[in-house]
């Protein structure tokens, strides 16, 4: 059977920016969000203290993560987590 697919909806204006900062070249090794173009990564600490005026300890609850998609509730890992193959 054929179907006639209708056109996409043309893209917002923040689309065609996201999609222009996507395709811009990344310098070698530069990380970058694969989901929004971000070059932002994110590494929060929790529980962490202030100790003869420097910070010490804490737990890091999230590692290696896009700040802009974490800004809109999105997570993104910015580096894969490679696990060793047993
Ligand atoms: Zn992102």
């Amino acid at each position: 059977m054929l179907k006639i697919v209708p056109p996409p909806p043309p893209m917002t204006p923040a689309e065609k920016l996201r999609e222009s900062v996507k395709r811009r070249a990344r310098p070698d090794g530069m990380i970058q969000c694969n989901r929004c173009g971000s070059r932002t990564i994110m590494t929060t600490v929790t529980g962490a203290f202030i100790k003869n005026g420097r910070k010490s300890g804490g737990t890091v609850t999230d590692k290696d993560v896009c700040y802009h998609c974490h800004q809109r509730g999105i997570f993104s890992q910015m580096l894969p987590e490679l696990k060793r193959i047993k």
